[in-house]
């Protein structure tokens, strides 16, 4: 495996944490996903979750040193290991502090997946989510809807529940986030000739294919 330092980069909705998840099983990369762990801050109604909520709930993004605080933990902990950077970063101080991080620990990233996705698909995409909330498998009311009802096909839970930030208004919200705020990352790794682009309109077993061919592993 030559490439085991991976980020996975999108829009919301573009199809990360499905690819992460696939990844980590099939692949055995170790997951790292800022938003499911804010998410757990939350329902935990830490200190940093209830910092983080009124942000999440609005589709703006946490402030940097939070979220920065929260992965290099985890980063510390996982840097010799084959991992994917899932939702992180998203600003440019973001991927800063992860490059000093990284540097640091002598563990550079080696490729940023980038998967593409028009707008208008993401919104459709998102208005209609089923996210687990015991595994974090991903489904889809009208494109991908479950064998049973409210039962997630990959862990068996009755847990299938609409994000609550899965409306449309904080969707197009996130999306103009994404576009103002993390978009510049694409030329910043474009620099660092990091930068593999994938085209993620396609099945999710294509998408997989272009990922893994995309980053050698
Ligand atoms: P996600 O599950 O990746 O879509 O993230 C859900 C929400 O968590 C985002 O809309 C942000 O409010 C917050 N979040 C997740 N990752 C980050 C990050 N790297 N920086 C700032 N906010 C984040």
């Amino acid at each position: 495996m030559s490439a085991k330092r991976l980020i996975l980069f999108g829009p919301p909705g573009a199809g990360k944490g499905t690819q992460a998840i696939r990844l980590r099983a099939e692949l055995g990369l170790a997951h790292l996903a800022t938003g499911d762990m804010l998410r757990e801050a939350v329902k935990n109604q830490t200190p940093t979750g209830k910092l983080a909520q009124s942000f999440m709930d609005a589709g703006k993004l946490v402030p940097d040193d939070v979220v920065i605080g929260i992965i290099r933990e985890k980063l510390n902990a996982l840097a010799q290991c084959a991992f994917i950077l899932d939702g992180f970063p998203r600003t440019i101080p973001q991927a800063e502090a992860l490059d000093r991080m990284l540097a640091e620990l002598g563990a550079p990233i080696d490729a940023v997946l980038s998967i593409e996705v028009p707008d208008e698909l993401l919104v459709e995409r998102g208005v209609g989510r089923l996210t687990c909330s015991n595994c974090g498998a991903v489904f889809h009311e009208r494109f991908h809807p479950p064998t049973k009802s409210g039962v997630c096909d990959v862990c068996g839970a009755s847990a299938l529940k609409k994000r609550a930030d899965d409306n449309e208004e904080t969707i197009r919200g996130r999306l103009r986030t994404f576009h103002e705020q993390t978009m510049p990352l694409v030329a910043y790794y474009n620099e660092k000739s990091l930068l593999r682009r994938v085209v993620g309109t396609a099945s999710p077993d294509e998408v997989f294919a272009s990922l893994r061919a995309a980053s050698g592993i």
